[in-house]
């Protein structure tokens, strides 16, 4: 349902030349040969890292290449290996081979596959000294990298599960928290599919959230949600409970929050355990004396203990919705930093 594609193509380095080369020193003008080999191409490597959870850095850069070896040099001076190119992929990626459809891996935590050989160094002419020819001229070339067109696969799982009433902003927020900032992102969407976004918190950080938008009388006998959808969304690790601060129904937000509650454990106790961030929106509405009012509400109503926070956010204008991610954040990954991407 949610995949994440990428198609790429990736060329691994050529072998260096072999030398033709001859010794030459003052008393021996005709040396023999010394020309050295070339050094290797660089393989293309897959590798998994644990920090990645999208295909997002594929976006836009359809070639990657591996260096070339060099070639040999005289004095039987092998030409150096090129080193292996490493493309970091997540765990989760299924690679193809995009012209025979064959699937080359399934890559899972800590693998790595090797998906484009480079070429072997050519031939000194030192090599192809024999009885007959002790003077060859003959030098072999390095052998061409492999070239190989790939298809990326990724079945993206959300970190973030959004829950709320319809109408408590969770689409809203949502678009608001994964729109690509330019500066930081080079790709134009973070939204993979209208339930789906990838929050960027800074040049190290993501986070991918999906919408919960069904939940409501009736969800949990699975009306409207595809069971792929379910599935999803219980692998989720944390969940963001969206509250309108003013809801259209007549409840308050507190009745509103243990209505959604209770639909959340019959929807899927698995998800109802998971941490929750409580987040009040639309805060946008009102002065902070309100603001501050309907904070201090929420939290007798709902008995919260002094460590139970809650979240005032505005998701129209964003007011809060970092604070917001920077905890949700701490809770699933502490205060590691992902990779560089
Ligand atoms: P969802 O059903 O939970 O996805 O809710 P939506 O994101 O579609 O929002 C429902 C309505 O609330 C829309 O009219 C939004 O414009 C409005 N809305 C959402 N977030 C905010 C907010 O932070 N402030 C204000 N003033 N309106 C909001
Ligand atoms: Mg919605």
């Amino acid at each position: 349902m949610f995949i994440d594609r990428a198609r790429i193509q990736v060329t691994a380095g050529n072998g260096g030349n072999g030398k033709v080369s001859f010794k030459r020193a003052k008393g021996f003008p005709k040396g023999g040969p010394n020309g050295g080999d070339g050094g290797k191409g660089g393989d293309i490597i897959l590798r998994v890292d644990e920090g990645l959870n999208t295909l997002i850095d594929f976006r836009g850069i359809y070639e990657w290449k591996a260096e070339h070896g060099d070639g040999g040099g005289s004095k039987q001076c092998t030409g150096a290996n090129a080193p292996d190119r490493v493309i970091r992929v997540p765990a989760g990626t299924v690679v193809y081979n995009e012209d025979t459809g064959e699937q080359i891996a399934d890559l899972t935590d800590g693998d790595s596959v090797i998906v484009a050989r480079g070429g072997k160094g050519g031939y000194g002419n030192e090599h192809f000294k024999n009885a007959v020819n002790q003077t060859p001229r003959k030098a072999s070339p390095g052998e061409p990298g492999e070239v190989i067109a790939l298809n990326l696969e990724l079945k993206v799982i959300a970190e973030i599960g959004l829950v709320g009433l319809p109408n408590a902003g969770k689409s809203t927020f949502l678009k608001s928290v994964t729109r690509a900032d330019p500066k930081i992102a080079n790709y134009p969407f973070t939204t993979l599919s209208p339930q789906l976004g990838i929050s960027i918190l800074d040049q190290s950080r993501r986070v991918v959230i999906a919408d919960i938008p069904g939940l409501i009388e009736g969800a949990a006998e699975g009306a409207g949600l595809g069971h792929d959808f379910l599935r999803h969304i219980e692998r989720t690790r944390v969940i963001i409970h969206v509250l309108d601060v003013d809801p259209d129904n007549a409840l308050s937000p507190a009745q509103n929050y243990r209505n959604i509650r209770r639909e959340l454990v019959d929807y899927s106790s698995e998800l109802a355990e998971k941490p929750e961030f409580i987040a009040l929106n639309k805060l946008d509405l009102m002065t902070d004396e309100e603001q501050q009012e309907a904070i201090d509400a929420l939290r007798i109503e709902l008995q919260l203990d002094a460590n139970q926070e809650i979240f005032a956010i505005s998701g129209a204008t964003g007011f809060g919705c970092n604070v917001l991610l920077e905890a949700a954040w701490k809770a699933l990954h502490g205060d590691e930093v992902q990779a560089g991407w």
